[in-house]
């Protein structure tokens, strides 16, 4: 077993609160991503985890047992971080064996544990070569090696494939995935890459200005975001807000959005959430704009609108259209193949089953799945 957590930690640099009371449960064997903008603090908690930093307030917990005031060698972590810091001048042997020369093991234990590792990330052939003699995803797997090698009880993974190319980064992904599966060992990804996030993680939180926004399973997350902060974080091209007026009539709820009206499809509960003329924020997916063309069966009463399309962006499976509908501008994913052109009008639909309101002083979600 080896779970993580932080409870009620805070940290400060001078007097600026970088991580505030802070509280999060990781999972034994999970692999579990942080991600947030730049400067939200996720190298912070990382660097909490392993001991290089310590917490003004709170404790951390690793495995049941309280690691808070101990030296990061006393830890059992591991921590990868981006700049891979490999020694020029050592081999792809002695770089792996460091870590454990430096805590005492025989030669004999050292070289076991080198090769093992070595096998396991298909570097043995590269054993003596030198980090500027092997390419830059060979040293990325060479230092999660140097990680692995030291059989720890949890990795931590800073940012660790930002200095890939994207075909390489996508592929290094799916190799270190395929790593944590079979050595089932706990651990923490930092990211500021949503997709990587979304595709990597067992779990993700989010994070910004040092504190959670919200922890889920990634498709939870991109279903149920938890407040418009991270309904557009997550999700490219990001989701659609429209700033919206509630209308209570007979045959329902509607939201006036500039010129759009849409109406929210009925539920039993929906009753007492909203306010005659209650500010809210509609949040609505590109992939959930349709052009009526196209999906003639999605059009209902109260789900459509005229826009204006400005913007034609072909990325091969999807097109990204940008449409002016009478100011409010959307950006929708529709067929590749249709012939749009600029200032052309384009009637769509709306698929109301799948908004989300946020509410507007607060930006927090406003449960429509009753
Ligand atoms: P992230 O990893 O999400 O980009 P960091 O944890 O690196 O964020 O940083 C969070 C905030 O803490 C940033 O505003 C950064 O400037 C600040 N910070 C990080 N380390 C230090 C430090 N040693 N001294 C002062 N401020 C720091």
């Amino acid at each position: 077993m080896a779970g993580v957590r932080l409870i009620k930690v805070t940290k400060r640099y001078g007097r600026t609160e970088i991580i505030k009371d802070f509280s999060l449960e990781i999972r034994d064997k999970e692999l579990f991503v942080l991600v947030g903008p730049s400067g939200a603090g996720k190298s912070t908690i990382l660097r909490l985890i392993a001991g290089l930093e310590h917490p003004d307030a709170g404790r951390i917990v690793i495995d049941d047992e309280d690691v808070t005031g101990k030296a990061p060698k006393d830890r059992r972590v591991a921590m990868v971080f981006q700049s891979y810091a490999l020694y020029p001048h050592m081999s792809v042997y002695d770089n792996m064996a460091f870590g454990l020369r430096m805590r005492g093991y025989s030669r004999r234990e050292i070289d076991l544990g080198v090769r093992e590792t070595a096998e396991i990330l298909k570097l043995t052939p590269l054993l003596a070569r030198l980090p500027g003699e092997i390419s830059g995803g060979q040293q990325q797997r060479v230092a999660v090696g140097r990680a692995i090698v030291q059989k720890p009880r949890v990795f931590l993974l800073d940012e660790p494939l930002s200095n890939l190319d994207a075909k390489l980064r996508a592929q290094t992904r799916g190799e270190l995935l395929e790593i944590q599966r079979f050595l089932k060992t706990t651990m923490i990804y930092v990211t500021h890459d949503q997709v990587e996030a979304m595709t990597m993680g067992d779990r993700l939180a989010v994070l910004t200005d040092g504190a959670l926004q919200q922890m889920a399973r990634p498709l939870e997350m991109y279903r149920y975001p938890a407040n418009r902060f991270v309904a557009g974080f997550i999700g490219s091209p990001s989701m659609n807000f429209l700033d919206a007026t509630v209308h209570q009539r007979e045959n329902g709820i509607w939201l006036e959005c500039g010129k759009i009206l849409l109406k929210i499809p009925p539920r039993e509960r929906l009753g007492g959430v909203f306010r005659q003329d209650q500010k809210v924020v509609l949040g609505v997916r590109p992939e959930d704009l349709h052009d009526r063309v196209f999906q003639p069966s999605l059009a209902a009463e109260g789900n459509t609108a005229v826009g204006l399309v400005r913007n034609i962006e072909p990325v091969g499976p999807d097109t990204y259209l940008t449409l002016d509908a009478g100011g409010v501008r959307l950006v929708a994913r529709v067929e590749p193949d249709a012939p749009y052109q600029e200032n052309q009008p384009v009637e769509f639909a709306v698929n109301m089953e799948r908004v989300h309101l946020f509410a507007k002083e607060t930006g927090e979600r406003i449960p429509l799945e009753l």
